[in-house]
């Protein structure tokens, strides 16, 4: 290839009515010179009126689970009314009953036979992207971008874990046989994201939030010169903004940091999307859709970012800890092993581990196999468990370096109570738990004191900044 590709991925929010997509389809036309190939999300909220359609008929209610789209169903024919053309609106229309008529038949199956549902779930919230990613492309056409819809099942292959499922290495290959001819002969292609296919070809979907990781994985087969996700908030921010009013955009990040944010909450990016940038070493660019005049947030490999001591707070709710107590650990071997092998039988991830002489402390983000999981470890000693807890983390590569730094950060929280503090092997998180009803608290006086000045005093990040000028 001539040119390397820019992924440009917009989330939900850039999507969710006429004038968004509008929107989008200007800042495409702007960028056809990069030879930009576009991932797209479901329209804002139709992932969870799907996702809540298929609870609706597993309870037995084919009817209403159907019904329940109408609204986000007109919603698509609204956006096609107002921006297409007679031709293309036909097309689209055309689309959008088949969707309603598959659905309708998948409703009826899981009302039928509920145990067979999480690959059926996955053909019916996989309409999300379908749909969207139509409507894109003929958006764009109407604007004289030569744009082409490719279904992303043929691109990206993944396991046949339904619902979350891991990408395979021939992605690489399918997506670049797909979309390489389509580049060549000057086709903008615009693919949905979330969605693709087992080895068999069921369609799977990569977790809530995976169009970041869909439009890193297609960045990285086709060795990209950037990663572009578009959003509603002009790029990574030094807090979550529901929480913090005045959290501010983080010019640039290493690959690290992002990751870490991204693990321990920050929506703005799913988990995965950094893995297969760091691989190809892609720089991963998060701009605002509504303001796309401001730059966002460029991230980069660890030795192009600035090494400020603090850069963002991330924080993730709905926690369950899980803490194992037993003399047996004291100078033993094998203690630990059994127990982590109790959570990889029943297939639930940890988050953060921290241990102590006799006990040892786990946080999960998902304890729906709690019931079979306690049994077993009460086999290793006795079990204790909290739920409602809260995981904040605080990200930087400068904490690395800069001592007393723990000190001054939980002295700031003082007054919440803090446990499993774990000062991450990467160095590059300061991660703690503490009460999901304390974490708006916590958070607030964190941003206060790592990014707000206060009485003259600069903030941790400015000294930082002051220190390695
Ligand atoms: P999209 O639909 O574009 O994928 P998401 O809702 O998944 O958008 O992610 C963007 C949202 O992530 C923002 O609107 C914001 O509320 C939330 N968010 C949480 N933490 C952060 C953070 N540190 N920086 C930016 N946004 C964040
Ligand atoms: N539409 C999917 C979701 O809502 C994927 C995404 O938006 O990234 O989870
Ligand atoms: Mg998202």
């Amino acid at each position: 290839m001539s040119t390397k590709t820019t992924i440009m991925k917009f989330g939900g929010t850039s999507v969710e009515d006429a004038r968004a997509f509008q929107n989008v389809a200007a800042i495409i036309r702007s960028a056809v010179a990069n030879r930009p190939v576009v991932v797209v999300s479901a329209i804002a909220g139709f992932t969870n009126t799907l996702l809540a359609s298929v609870r609706q008929a597993i309870e037995g209610d084919a009817g209403s689970a159907t019904r329940s789209l109408i609204p986000d169903l007109d919603r698509h024919l609204a956006i096609s009314q107002q921006l297409l053309g007679p031709e293309s609106r036909v097309v689209f229309e055309a689309a959008v009953a088949s969707a309603r008529r598959e659905i309708r038949q998948l409703h009826k199956i899981i009302a039928a036979h509920p145990v067979t549902h999480l690959p059926l779930q996955d053909e019916i919230v996989a309409w999300g992207e379908l749909l969207s990613s139509h409507l894109l492309a003929s958006v764009l056409r109407e604007n004289g971008v030569a744009a082409r819809c490719v279904d992303a099942r043929r691109l990206i292959r993944t396991d046949d874990n339904h619902g979350s499922a891991a990408p395979l290495p021939e992605s690489s290959l399918s997506t670049r046989t797909e979309l390489t001819p389509l580049i060549e002969a000057g086709e903008v292609p615009v693919v949905g994201g979330f969605i693709a296919s087992a080895p068999k070809g069921a369609t799977t979907t990569l977790g809530r939030g995976g169009s970041d990781y869909s439009a890193a994985i297609i960045g990285a087969a086709l060795d990209a010169r950037e990663i572009q996700i578009w959003t509603d908030v002009t790029g990574v921010l030094t807090a979550d903004p529901r929480i913090v009013a005045n959290a501010r955009t983080i010019p640039v990040l290493s690959y690290q940091e992002a990751a870490e944010l991204a693990y321990f909450g920050a929506k703005v990016l799913h988990p995965k999307t950094i893995q297969p940038a760091i691989e190809k070493n892609i720089p991963v660019r998060v701009c605002n859709s509504r303001v796309p005049a401001e730059a966002g947030t460029l991230i980069v490999s660890e030795s192009a970012a600035a090494p400020q001591t603090v850069k963002a707070i991330a924080h993730k709710t709905g926690i369950t800890t899980v803490q194992v107590t037993s003399a047996r650990m004291l100078g033993a071997y094998g203690f630990l092993r059994a127990l982590f092998e109790v959570f990889d039988r029943h297939r639930v991830a940890i988050d953060v581990v921290t241990t102590s002489e006799v006990s040892v402390s786990l946080s999960l983000d998902n304890a729906a196999a709690l019931p079979e999981v306690i049994p077993e470890l009460r086999k290793l000693g006795t079990v204790e468990v909290e739920k409602n807890r809260a995981i904040i983390s605080v990200v930087g590569e400068g904490l690395r370096n800069t001592p007393g730094i723990a000190a001054r950060i939980f002295s700031t929280i003082s007054a919440v109570n803090v446990a499993m503090i774990s000062f991450g092997s990467s160095s590059v998180n300061l991660t703690f738990m503490v009460d999901e009803a304390r974490v708006r608290e916590a958070i607030t006086n964190l941003h206060r004191v790592c990014f707000e000045a206060v009485d003259g005093d600069s903030a941790l990040m400015n000294q930082a900044e002051e220190v390695t000028a």
